[in-house]
């Protein structure tokens, strides 16, 4: 059966189409909102830090075990040192020979500590480095982080009162569309929903507002001729028509 509604009732679908218009507008800026985006980018780069702070964090507790054995090996060439002075100096080696290799010892240990000396000096401001750059990342972090609850603090704002005019036109829709009859807002919720959220227009100087098509003479005539309760929809949109004293019948 085809859906009627009275001239006021078709009226007032087009006000509920309004509301729905607003709305759609208001989740479209919502969705959209730069503060939403800003936030993201700033969870990113938060990230990205936290990576770079494990990364630098296990770099540095890997030199400091490499510092470690770099400092045990100059102690133990070191200890060596000492123990062949002590033996070249307390009269305990007496052979010419024996007192002649503990002094080339001493020489090649030497060498060697300073070498090892070098190793760990270089170990020492590798590891001085990587803890700069993690005082670097972590004041780094602590600004994004303050800069982030900026942003969220202004995002919520934003959101809550987009929320709260969405929901403030929510009410002023339904309080309308509670009283029109039901097949009359299921039809329009049904071509709504088919043609990008406008499911009635307004036939204007004798073009579908939906559409933006001028009707033909014949079809103005078909619809000047049709009882004002009678559904009219748009022949080439299939949008639900609604007459006014501006439609140009
Ligand atoms: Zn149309």
């Amino acid at each position: 059966m085809a859906v009627t509604a009275t001239a006021v009732e078709q009226k007032e679908l087009l006000d509920v189409q309004n509301f729905d218009t607003k709305l759609m507008q208001l989740a479209h800026k919502r969705a959209g909102l730069p503060e939403l985006k800003e936030t993201q980018d700033l969870e990113i780069e938060l990230g990205s830090i936290d990576m770079r702070l494990v990364a630098a964090k296990t770099e540095a507790s890997d030199l400091s075990l490499v510092l470690r054995k770099a400092e045990n090996d100059v102690e133990q060439v070191a200890t060596r040192v000492t123990k062949n002075h002590v033996r070249l100096e307390d009269g305990s080696v007496t052979s010419a020979k024996e007192l002649e290799a503990l002094q080339h010892e001493v020489v090649s240990l030497k060498a060697r500590q300073s070498e090892l000396e070098e190793v760990e000096l270089e170990v020492m401001e590798r590891l001085e480095e990587t803890k700069s750059v993690i005082e670097l990342l972590l004041s780094e972090k602590s600004v994004t982080e303050e800069k982030l609850e900026q942003a969220i603090t202004v995002r919520d704002a934003l959101l809550a009162e987009i929320d709260d005019e969405s929901e403030d036109l929510l009410a002023q829709r339904q309080a309308i569309a509670i009283n029109l009859p039901t097949d009359l807002v299921a039809l329009y919720e049904k071509v709504r929903a088919d043609h990008g959220g406008v499911g009635a227009a307004h036939l204007h100087r004798g073009a579908c507002q939906g559409c933006r098509i001028a009707l033909d003479a014949t079809e103005l005539d078909r619809i000047r001729n049709l009882p004002s309760e009678n559904v009219v929809r748009c022949e080439e949109c299939r949008r639900i028509l609604i007459r006014t004293v501006e439609s140009g019948l």
